[in-house]
C-alpha cells in the first residue's frame, strides 16, 4: 500500500513538472488560442478569456480571469483598443510583471497584420465609436490568420529557443493547411462575388474583402452604438436600392431590429460566428469556424 502511494506521488510530481514546462498562454479571444494551439502543439497550454459567443468589446471581468493572468507567461491581445473596456484593470490587478503592457510577455497581434479602416484624421471615440484606431476584427481573414501564426511562432521561439525547430515545423504545416482551406473557401464563395450585403456590426471588412463581397451598410449607426429608428429607416431605403441579399449578424446581438429590416427588404438574416466557439457546434477551431460561416453564407445567398 505504502509503495503504491509513493509511486502515485512520484507520478504526480512528474506530471506537474511536465505541465510546468509548458508555456502558460492566455489570449483575449478564442481565435488566437486556436492558432496558438496549431503553432505551439504540446509545448503550450492556452486559455482564452472571451468566449466565442461573447462580444469581445464588452467582456464582464471575473475573478477567475485574474488567476489565469497571474500564472501567464504570455498574454496575446487583439489591440487597437478592442479590449480597452475590460482588460487594463485585469492586467494591473494580476500583478504579473511578465505580461504588463510593453513587457516581453505582452503580445499585441495587431502589429503584424493588415488593418483596415485606419483613421486618417485625429482619433476620436465620438458618439461611442468602439473602433477608433482602425478595424480590430482583423482575424477574420486567412491571410491575417497566417500573419498571426507567424508572430506567435516568433514569440514562442524567443521564449523557448530549444523548441524553435518544433514551432517552425508546426507553423509551416499551419500555413499549408490554411492555404489549402482558403482555396476551397474562395471557390465556394466565387459565385457570389460582388454581392451586396449589410452587417450588424462592422466586424467583417477583412472577410468580405478576401472573398469579394460588398458591405453597403450596418445595422448599427456606428460601431458599438445600438440601432436607432432614423438610421434603420435610411438603411431600409438603401438596401432596397442596392438589392441587398443578406444581413449578417453575430450570435450575441438582438435579432429584433435586423429581422424586421430583413422582413421589409426581402433580405435574409444570417448568423455568422466571429470567433472560434461562437456556435454550439462546428466552430471548434479556426478551420471549422470558416467552414461553418461560409456554409451558412452560401445557403443564405443562394
Ligand atoms: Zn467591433
Amino acid at each position: 500500500m505504502k509503495r503504491i502511494f509513493v509511486f502515485a506521488l512520484l507520478l504526480l510530481t512528474a506530471t506537474s513538472t511536465f505541465a510546468a514546462n509548458k508555456l502558460n498562454i492566455v489570449s483575449t479571444i478564442s481565435d488566437f488560442a486556436s492558432i496558438t494551439r496549431e503553432v505551439g502543439g504540446d509545448r503550450v497550454d492556452v486559455t482564452s478569456i472571451a468566449r466565442g459567443y461573447q462580444d469581445p468589446h464588452f467582456v464582464e471581468p471575473k475573478p477567475s480571469f485574474l488567476l489565469l493572468l497571474r500564472n501567464a507567461d504570455l498574454l496575446e491581445v487583439v489591440g487597437l483598443d478592442l479590449e480597452i473596456g475590460w482588460l487594463p484593470p485585469l492586467i494591473d490587478q494580476s500583478r504579473n510583471a511578465k505580461i504588463a503592457v510593453g513587457a516581453p510577455g505582452y503580445l499585441d497581434l495587431s502589429r503584424g497584420v493588415e488593418i483596415l479602416d485606419r483613421p486618417t484624421g485625429p482619433v476620436s471615440r465620438a458618439q461611442g465609436d468602439v473602433h477608433p484606431l482602425g478595424n480590430p476584427h482583423y482575424w477574420l481573414d486567412p491571410a491575417n490568420a497566417v500573419r498571426i501564426g507567424i508572430q506567435i511562432e516568433h514569440k514562442l521561439e524567443e521564449m523557448r529557443p530549444d523548441d524553435a525547430a518544433y514551432f517552425q515545423q508546426r507553423l509551416n504545416t499551419f500555413k499549408q493547411r490554411m492555404n489549402d482551406a482558403n482555396k476551397r473557401w474562395t471557390a465556394e464563395l466565387a459565385p457570389f462575388r460582388g454581392t451586396n450585403i449589410v452587417t450588424y456590426h462592422n466586424s467583417w471588412p477583412n472577410f468580405v474583402r478576401r472573398y469579394g463581397l460588398n458591405v453597403v451598410g450596418y445595422v448599427e449607426p456606428k460601431p458599438g452604438v445600438p440601432p436607432s429608428p432614423s438610421h434603420t429607416f435610411e438603411l431600409i431605403n438603401l438596401m432596397k436600392k442596392q438589392n441587398v441579399k443578406a444581413i449578417v449578424m453575430e450570435p450575441y446581438f438582438d435579432s429584433k431590429t435586423p429581422q424586421s429590416i430583413a422582413d421589409r427588404t426581402g433580405a435574409k438574416l444570417v448568423v455568422l460566428y466571429p470567433s472560434v466557439g461562437g456556435g454550439k457546434s462546428g466552430t471548434d477551431d479556426y478551420f471549422s469556424l470558416f467552414d461553418t460561416n461560409i456554409n451558412n453564407l452560401v445557403k443564405a445567398l443562394k
